[in-house]
């Protein structure tokens, strides 16, 4: 049941509501909220519940209707991430605003196949690994799996590259193994969804589990299975779509993407999905994993080998490393346009503890312009997946100063909008700050509303509030409307100056999330002119050592780096920018950006900045930009490594 408690409800009397129920056996979880806390309760034992409406501080009582209780959305209404840590001491979340992607062989086969596929699947950015060790084969003739050896090999290969590893747990009694050898995450595979007595026992263990849906099973008999998991003391289950047994049999099953959306409604637990079971067949695996990123999934589970013809079990579904490998660049790719990033080990954390304005000093402080729900305040969120304390400046100066002065470990810089074009505030800020350098980039997808206080319409609207990115993007409905446009530091910052005057003649571009903030109303939504609007944000950090990128201890390492940038200027003289590129095209290096800015204090005098795309293994990246640096030293004035770092979704 759902009680919700009165306003302003003393703790002494929220205090005896709880025990009231927690006498009669009943799970308790409070959900603060900013109109009315709510306790969700769940138990065995039948009270009516007119007997917890009489009790002082209830306003009311509403049963949890559904078979599940624990599972269901009523018991939490924000979504549940489950954290995995690694042995680098970073924690992957699963459920939160990053894809995550688990990769592997079916089976672990011996110990040298298991590491090469786990140094394929590393390199190409999966964040945990994937390994049957008990198999639960169809035919009792085909290969049941190496047992305990198949776990402990599994194990190491993933302690070798950091990557915390998913097997299949078939029996309870199998449970000591799997803590032995410290296997991160259960998986209770589509034939054991119901095999309760192995559900409540897993439940026990406490472990993160992935519950992958039985081969006939209804989205709602599913969520049961859930339930045993957690009512028994699991707090970090996972679900897995993996294909359902339909009449079609062009496909091993059918893949019942819906299950995605519908479960989002449904439950607070993290859905991921594996296509590979899905749909059996190699070619199809990853247009499905794209469609599964599309669906609002949190991740995907695939299988690869190195030498599928070879392979032990479920060789013809096996993804070979390239496709893999190509599939994560797609889902780089894709992540941006459902507003998420991708999950990536990062091979080496080292962060400055010289920050001065940490609330929380265990969390890297990065500094953004603007104000809460501000577009550069999402991108930070999203960077540092929520682990990052985000501090507000006033100005993108600001931003630098508080990383150059050791304020902020970070700084989050827009840098360019796919409409809007380019900030170019910040490629003036990144020449003139010479101790800073480029750690990291992202993009973030921008979709902008028209925000208003309570009342306004389209037509009482007369004065429009936002930062000129915003104006820039949303061009057609300004003119439409012909508003008259006032210029704002931030779009966070447009939505205040619109809450504080509480006028319904003025409005807002800025984010849906920004209305919350600001107490606005939503006008409409997606107002920019392309749907596919972006902005690239880099990431900064002080202390930039020239020319030795990899000893640039500051810089979060992410994959292998992808992107070195550049400024320089070039001489006053005829062919001088000619003979720089030339450079970019003896080193091999693809230039992706060009942009000029003029030299403050000398007319005509213009900086050049410059990204390359960087393809190779770290070392010879380094290789390739060291030799570039020099020869670009030699036709170029001023030459500057920005930094050589990893940006998702690159491709955009
Ligand atoms: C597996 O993941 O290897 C597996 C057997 O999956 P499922 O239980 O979905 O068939
Ligand atoms: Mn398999």
């Amino acid at each position: 049941m759902v009680i919700v408690l009165k306003k302003g409800v003393s703790p002494s009397d929220k205090k005896r509501i709880v025990d009231f129920l927690s006498e009669k056996n009943f799970k308790t979880n409070e959900i603060p909220g900013d109109e009315a806390t709510i306790i969700a309760a769940v138990g065995h034992l039948k009270i009516d519940p007119s007997d917890v409406n009489l009790l002082p501080g209830v306003e009311k009582v509403i049963p949890i209707s559904k078979g599940y209780k624990m599972a269901s959305r009523e018991f939490k209404p924000e979504n549940s991430v489950v954290q995995i840590g690694n042995n680098l001491g970073q924690m992957i979340r699963v459920g939160g605003q990053r894809i995550v992607s688990i990769a592997g062989p079916c089976a672990v086969e011996n110990r040298e196949r298991m590491f090469s596929i786990a140094e394929a699947v590393s390199k190409s950015g999966a964040c945990m690994l994937r390994g049957g060790a008990y198999k639960p084969r169809t035919s009792p003739y085909s290969f049941q799996g190496l047992g305990e050896e198949g776990v402990k090999i599994l194990k190491e290969a993933g302690d070798k590259f950091g990557l915390p590893v998913v097997t299949e747990i078939i029996a309870a009694e199998h449970l000591p193994i799997m803590e032995k050898y410290g296997v991160d995450v259960l998986q209770i595979g589509a034939r054991n969804m119901q095999n309760f007595d192995l559900l409540r026992e897993v439940g026990k263990s406490g472990k993160a589990v992935i519950l992958k849906r039985g081969l006939c099973a209804t989205i709602e008999e599913w969520l049961m299975s859930a339930e045993y998991l957690l009512s028994s003391g699991s707090e970090n289950v996972i679900l897995c779509e993996r294909g359902i047994r339909t009449y079609e049999k062009a496909t091993r099953n059918t893949l019942d993407l819906s299950a995605v959306p519908v479960l989002r409604s449904l439950t607070h637990l993290p859905v991921i999905v594996d296509p590979s079971h899905a749909v059996g067949l190699r070619d199809k695996i990853a247009p499905m994993a794209l469609a599964s990123v599309a669906s609002g999934a949190d991740g995907i589970i695939v299988e690869v080998h190195d030498c599928p013809e070879k392979a032990l079990s479920d060789g013809p579904q096996a993804l070979l490393p390239s496709m893999f490998d190509k599939l994560m660049h797609d889902i780089e790719a894709m992540a941006p346009v459902v507003g998420k990033s991708v999950v990536h080990i990062r091979k080496e954390i080292n962060l400055n503890s010289t920050k001065k304005t940490a609330e929380d000093s265990s969390k890297p402080v990065c500094a953004y312009n603007g104000i809460k729900g501000t577009y550069a305040e999402q991108a930070v969120n999203l960077y540092f997946d929520g682990d990052v304390s985000a501090c507000p400046c006033s100005s993108f100066r600001d931003v630098f100063r508080a990383v150059v002065n050791g304020q902020a470990d970070y700084g989050m810089i827009p840098i360019e909008n796919s409409l809007g074009g380019s900030v170019y505030d910040n490629y003036d800020n990144l020449a003139s700050f010479e101790d800073v350098s480029i750690v990291g980039a992202l993009h973030l997808r921008i979709q902008h509303a028209l925000l208003a206080v309570k009342g306004a319409t389209m037509h009482t609207i007369k004065r429009i509030y936002s930062h000129p990115q915003g104006f820039a993007q949303c061009v057609k409905l300004i003119e439409n409307y012909k508003w008259e446009k006032i210029t704002a530091s931030s779009t966070a910052n447009a939505a205040k100056m619109v809450a504080d005057s509480a006028s319904k003649e003025n409005a807002a571009i800025a984010s849906v999330i920004t209305a919350k903030y600001y107490n606005l109303e939503i006008l409409q939504e997606d107002i920019q002119d392309d749907p596919r609007d972006y902005t690239r944000f880099v990431v900064i950090a002080a202390n930039h050592v020239a020319d030795k990128p990899v000893e640039n201890k500051r810089a979060i390492k992410s994959s292998v780096p992808n992107v070195a940038s550049f400024i320089f200027c070039t001489p006053n003289e005829t062919g001088a920018l000619y003979n720089a590129l030339g450079v970019f095209q003896k080193n091999k290096l693809n230039l992706t950006r060009l942009e000029s800015r003029p030299i403050a204090g000398q007319p005509w005098h213009y900086w050049f900045y410059a990204d390359a795309e960087l393809k190779e293994s770290a070392l010879q990246n380094e290789e390739y930009v060291k030799a570039f640096m020099t020869d670009l030293k030699k036709v170029a004035e001023e030459v500057r490594l920005l930094g050589v770092y990893s940006e998702a979704g690159n491709s955009i």
